[in-house]
């Protein structure tokens, strides 16, 4: 008879592969569910008085009237115990507990049996029954014996729960330990391995039992090894002392490369016979060390790599200008220290803005690449040679006997960019400009040797770049009053310190005015009079040039009806325009509203631009000038040959007359010699039907060349320098009147 109340046995097998989810414990016969007791006996008499005397007890019981019916009830779901009688007719209680034990039921089991002899007990016993018997047993006899057995299986169940939890909680630990992203590991008292995680296995290639039982050393780097020593073998004060130390690993990966790992270290010492308790004692031993190493390999070197960068120009991969500064830094307080001289050399590349415009940045960064490897194979391995920004270069040289040094770099480093840098398919050349500054006479400190060399380095550049020069501290009153005149410019417009000067361009067939040039003046309050020369390069690189400019339309628009009402209207009025003011998308407007208003012919005004207008945005460029050339107003290159050649541009561009250079009339010197430029750029002239202009003619030998190679048009000392308004009214009017 099967009651309705089941108990069901779990399993406690745990799977190899641990999850969580399976850490609830094995089910079994615990003190709190009721014990299932199977009575079988194939007498009724006896299994009805048995089933009385165990009613009410708290079990919950099932009858069997056979072996046969037993066996069902086994094979269906598990019993805590078993109360068997051994003589049944059809399969005997031997067989029965055969039956269990090759089930591996678990239950107990109490035999009962009238049998006298003995081997039906040891047959009993030796299946594993619990205890044995005899009828007629006493109810005490039987309720004891029953108490008894099932007290003894909540006890198994209990230890069997107990060694499943700790089981499962190893588990547990040793799975969080091994997927761990760290190698773990303890070492005893000598250093040796006792445990480590399998991560070792993954991190550096050692297998976990070849280090156990190892010495720590056996990993650990040959040159981190003492260091390793001192911290593992540190005394402890304390019972438990935790230290941090980065240690490189050997690693048997194919790259073989070391790793770097931080170990944080828990050295535990405990008083000599207290195992795991905490200590009051001194008397302490070292118990061992508990290790969690992680990998800070990557870590490392990405640290590494933005160190390296704030310190490194990404470009050129020279020192930058923070590791300058401490280089430098450091050389002069070796030179202080020393009593030696150093030298600071500033180079700046000329021209590298031009290379950077027309060929564009990736050939500019490229250029700059080389030239910092031309640069260092000019300098000793204990000069410092970095780059500061853009094309400017400082290299540090110490330990400098005299000056001359400094002057036999500055040569090798002018010479070894002499060769053309093959860039793109192009070769393309290019020079520097060097100021040297020299600790300690230009300066004892950082910023003075910085700006003094700085200063020198511009003067080069003035004095016409490609080469070097020493800074003197005549240099630093110069840069004061380039300073003192940037300001004073600002105010110069308002002041009403800026005049416009004319130069007359003549026919030197007729000798008569055809045109003037426009040259701006400034009556500076204290330095007199300034050429346009002195002052307009600084107000193109401080933007002041786009109000200047202007005032300056203003003001020949204004000279313009003068001289037209003197009689002039013939004579062409020629104007520089700065190409930052072409770029300006409003010049055409502005030059169009200045004319209208006063009623001045835009056939009188020629602009000259200069070739590099079309470096920088070549289509605008066109697109004005092409605006210009409908109003009427003709177009001039000036400087013609200087700058970037623009043959190519020549086409394009609206052009109605070539400025031929003075450095290339000056060249003109006798009569005989010949001079292929300048006869060039008249055959150029010709060929594109356009006017030409001589620029800077001071001598009849000049005029006569010019003349003779089919140029016409003259300006220069020759005939007029450049003068102020009045004086030019006076020519006009004399030239009118002579008409
Ligand atoms: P540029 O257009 O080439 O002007 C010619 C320069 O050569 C002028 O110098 C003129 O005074 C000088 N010159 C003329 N004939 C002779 C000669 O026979 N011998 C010598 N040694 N020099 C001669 P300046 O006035 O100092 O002008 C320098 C440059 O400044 C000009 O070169 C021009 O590019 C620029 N500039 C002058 N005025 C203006 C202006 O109003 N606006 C703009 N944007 N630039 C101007
Ligand atoms: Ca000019
Ligand atoms: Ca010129």
């Amino acid at each position: 008879m099967r009651p309705e109340v089941d108990v069901m046995a779990g399993s406690s097998l745990i799977p190899s592969t641990f999850s969580f989810a399976d850490c609830d414990s094995p089910s079994s016969f615990s003190g709190e569910a009721p014990a299932q007791v199977l009575l079988v006996d194939d007498e009724p008499r006896m299994l009805s008085s048995l089933s009385e005397l165990l009613k009410g007890r708290g079990y919950i019981l099932t009858t069997a009237a056979s072996g046969s019916e037993a066996i069902q009830y086994l094979s269906e779901g598990p019993f805590d115990l078993v109360i068997l009688d051994l003589r049944m007719p059809d399969i005997s209680g031997h067989e029965i507990m055969d039956f269990m034990n090759t089930q591996h039921a678990g239950a107990n089991m109490i035999v009962t049996s009238g049998d006298r002899g003995i081997e039906a007990a040891i047959g009993a016993l030796k299946r594993g029954a619990y205890d044995y018997l005899r009828k007629p047993y006493s109810p005490e006899e039987l309720i004891k014996t029953v108490d008894n057995a099932l007290k003894q299986r909540r006890l198994q169940a209990e230890n069997r729960h107990i060694a499943w939890q700790l089981e499962s909680s190893e588990r547990k630990y040793r799975y969080l330990v091994d997927s761990s992203p760290d190698i773990i590991y303890t070492l005893d008292h000598e250093g040796r391995f006792t445990f480590i995680n399998d991560r070792v296995q993954q991190l550096l290639s050692f297998s976990r039992d070849e280090l156990i039982g190892e010495h720590y050393s056996v990993l650990v780097h040959e040159e981190d090894v003492t260091r390793a020593n001192y911290v593992f073998n540190e005394k402890r004060g304390d019972y438990r002392l935790s230290r941090n130390v980065e240690l490189r690993l050997k690693s048997r990966h194919s790259d073989g490369e070391a790793r770097t790992f931080n170990n944080e270290l828990m050295m535990i010492s405990l008083g000599a016979n207290e195992k795991f308790q905490v200590p009051d004692s001194s008397r302490r031993e070292l118990f061992g060390t508990y290790g969690i190493a992680r990998d800070i390999t990557d870590r490392k070197k990405a640290d590494e790599l933005i160190t390296y960068q704030a310190y490194h120009d990404i470009l050129t991969d020279l020192p930058n200008r923070v590791l300058f500064k401490d280089r430098l830094g450091l050389a002069l307080l070796q030179a202080k220290r020393n009593n030696s001289n150093l030298a600071l050399l500033f180079i700046d590349l000329d021209r590298f803005k031009l290379v950077n415009d027309t060929l564009g940045h990736a050939i500019g960064d490229e250029l700059l690449q080389q030239t910092a490897i031309r640069l260092k194979a000019c300098l000793r391995s204990c000069d410092t040679l970095a780059r500061l920004g853009g094309d400017e270069f400082t290299a540090v040289l110490p330990e400098l006997n005299d000056r001359q040094d400094a002057v036999v770099i500055s040569e090798k480093v002018l010479e070894c960019l002499r060769l053309p840098f093959q860039l793109a398919g192009q070769s393309v050349h290019i020079s520097a400009s060097i100021g040297i500054a020299i600790y300690p006479v230009d300066g004892e400190s950082i910023e003075e040797l910085i700006r003094n060399s700085d200063i020198a380095m511009y003067h080069m550049k003035a004095e016409g770049k490609n080469g070097h020069a020493f800074f003197d501290r005549s240099m630093l009153d110069a840069s004061y009053q380039k300073i003192a005149l940037e300001q004073s410019l600002r105010t110069a417009l308002e002041l009403g310190e800026l005049e416009m000067y004319y130069q007359p361009q003549v026919d030197v067939k007729t000798r008569k005015i055809v045109g003037a040039e426009a040259l701006m003046r400034w009556n500076h309050p204290e330095r007199g009079f300034l050429s346009a020369g002195d002052f307009l390069p600084f107000a193109e690189e401080n933007g002041l040039i786009i109000p200047i400019t202007d005032w300056m339309l203003e003001a020949i628009c204004l000279d313009l009806r003068a001289w037209n009402a003197a009689g002039g209207k013939s004579v062409r009025l020629s104007l520089n325009l700065s190409p930052q003011y072409l770029d300006r998308g409003d010049f055409f407007e502005k030059l169009r509203s200045a004319l209208d208003r006063h009623n001045i012919e835009p056939s009188q005004i020629e602009v000259e631009v200069t070739e590099n207008i079309c470096i920088h945005n070549p289509q605008t460029a066109i697109e004005q000038l092409n605006k210009l050339c409908q109003l009427g107003v003709s177009v001039a290159i000036d400087d013609f040959g200087t700058g970037y050649s623009s043959l190519s541009y020549l086409h394009r561009f609206p052009i109605n007359t070539i400025k031929i250079d003075r450095s290339f009339v000056m060249e003109i010197k006798d009569g005989s010699s010949q001079c292929p430029v300048v006869l060039a750029i008249i055959s150029i002239a010709r060929g594109l039907g356009l006017n030409l202009v001589a620029e800077g003619v001071e001598t009849p030998v000049q005029e006569r060349y010019l003349e003779n190679s089919g140029c016409n048009t003259m300006q220069g000392y020759l005939y007029h320098k450049p003068m102020a308004q009045k004086s030019l009214l006076q020519l006009v009017r004399n030239q009118a009147y002579l008409l």
